[in-house]
């Protein structure tokens, strides 16, 4: 990519998510992430040229030195900022402005500082051979997958409905959704095969902005806000159709779409489950702990047949729920300590620095945070280290997962139990890994008594 001869024909609109706009090139496997702004200050951009970089670069060393370290490297990339020419975004700004759904337009695009995250496109991986098919991608934001300690709550109901399932009904109340999902995080992290089914199949029936899944690096299926309509999940269907054509559940030559559905999570659960990033083997099983389940979950517990089993320790899944557990306080055990935190900011500005609140998040950030003892000694430190640990469990429980599907053009063969494991190579990624800033403590505190609040209020009553 050169970037002092960017044309804007080369890009093309990709997706958004609520801070960025992402673009595809045409012809080589690259992403930028430009950021948005609210569209007030769409005359007037809320930080500098050299802020935005900043800010861009930090999102580059919080993936690098922090989440890398926590997932494990080999699912995280960190990409790397570029100066673009202010007049290829500002092309590229009206060139994409139609396709962008109009219930994400209550933002814009940064087109003042140049600036952008250059990414490998994970939804179009490089084949190493032709396919029959192309690939297929399927990107999941999971949420939080587990449920607060007692200590920490002071309403008891934070501690049975876990945080996804309570905002469903807050989400639904609101009019953003018109219908709640019933996908519960805790059933798609328990790594028990038939809860992850459930949770999957429930992601693909109402998908809001948990669920997408690309072809050939185009996006085929998602939801639109507010929308009275369910995505298509027959034309869903009729995309995937093609690479499940194989294994023991024809009907003289024709698969039924149950079968096709069932197939397709089948394998994206397999995925799930075998992405490890490093020795992998042995099991986290917390259900001992009474926590990995949701009231709200409509699965039924009976229904598990095989006693429980977890995640493998080094799994994608277990790695992502092991740093969301990061946030061991809750937020309401959190949110006096960020109290503390603020407070000897205000009496002693200047250490803002020395604390790392804006980063830098080099390897000394990591250390304060893996370091921190378990006591409170009532030092500022320990308040910033445990405020750090809140922020990057928050990235956590906000990051998305990609799986890549690639087909194998392997000649069937007649094993059946093997077939669906060997039509497809898959790899996973995990993507959206930028710090959350320090205040978002106070928002979260607020969002989560208004979530309780409300699910009090209708909680079980909402269809
Ligand atoms: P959120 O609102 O979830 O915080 P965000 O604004 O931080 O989102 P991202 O999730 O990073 O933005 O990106 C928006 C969308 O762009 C993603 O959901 C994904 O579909 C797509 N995307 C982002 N990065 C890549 C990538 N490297 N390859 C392919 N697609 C990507
Ligand atoms: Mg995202
Ligand atoms: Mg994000």
């Amino acid at each position: 990519m050169e970037l002092d001869r960017m044309d804007e024909n080369d890009w093309k609109y990709h997706g958004e998510g609520n801070k960025s706009l992402v673009v595809s090139h045409v012809q080589h496997c690259r992403v930028l992430r430009l950021l948005k702004y609210p569209a007030e200050d769409s005359e007037n951009p809320p930080q500098t040229a050299e802020q935005a970089f900043r800010q861009i670069q930090n999102i580059v060393d919080f993936t690098s030195n922090v989440m890398s370290c926590l997932l494990g490297e080999k699912f995280v990339h960190s990409g790397e900022v570029v100066r673009l020419p202010l007049e290829f975004v500002r092309q590229l700004s009206i060139k994409i402005q139609h396709q962008r759904p109009a219930w994400r337009c209550d933002k814009v695009m940064d087109i003042y500082s140049g600036c952008a995250l250059c990414l490998p496109n994970l939804t179009s991986p490089t084949l190493h051979q032709p396919t029959p098919t192309p690939p297929l991608c399927i990107e999941i934001k999971p949420k939080c997958g587990f449920l607060p300690s007692p200590k920490h709550v002071s309403k008891d109901i934070k501690t049975r409905v876990c945080r996804y399932c309570m905002h469903q009904h807050y989400k639904v109340a609101n009019g953003k959704w018109k219908r709640r999902s019933l996908y519960c995080p805790l059933d798609l992290f328990s790594g028990n095969r038939q809860r992850m089914h459930f949770a999957i199949r429930h992601l693909i029936e109402e998908p809001q902005n948990n669920l997408k899944v690309f072809k050939g690096g185009q996006c085929i299926y998602s939801s639109k806000e507010g929308s009275d309509e369910s995505p298509d999940t027959n034309s869903l269907l009729h995309h995937l159709r093609p690479y499940f054509l194989r294994g023991n559940n024809r009907v003289n030559g024709h698969m039924t779409t149950k079968a096709v559905l069932n197939d397709f999570i089948q394998v994206l659960g397999n995925a799930l489950l075998s992405a490890a990033g490093g020795d992998g083997g042995q099991v986290t099983d917390r259900t001992g702990e009474g926590r990995s389940f949701c009231e709200a979950s409509l699965f039924n517990r009976e229904r598990i047949r095989h006693g429980s089993q977890g995640l493998p320790t080094n799994n994608i899944l277990s790695r992502i729920l092991q740093t969301q557990m990061l946030d061991s306080l809750d937020i309401e055990g959190l949110y006096p300590l960020y109290c503390r935190v603020e407070q000897h900011l205000q009496d002693f500005p200047k250490d803002r620095t020395g604390l790392q609140i804006d980063g830098p998040y080099d390897q000394n950030f990591l250390e304060k945070v893996q370091k921190c003892s378990m006591e409170d000694d009532g030092s500022v430190e320990y308040a910033a280290a445990k405020v750090h640990q809140y922020r990057i469990a928050m990235t956590a429980k906000d990051c998305s997962i990609m799986v890549t599907l690639v087909p194998s053009g392997e000649e069937e063969d007649d094993d059946e139990e093997n077939e669906k494991a060997r039509a497809f190579s898959s790899s996973v990624s995990v993507l959206d890994l930028d710090p959350k800033p320090l205040d978002s403590v106070p928002r979260q505190l607020r969002l989560d008594q208004k979530i309780v609040s409300c699910y009090l209020r209708t909680g079980g009553t909402l269809p």
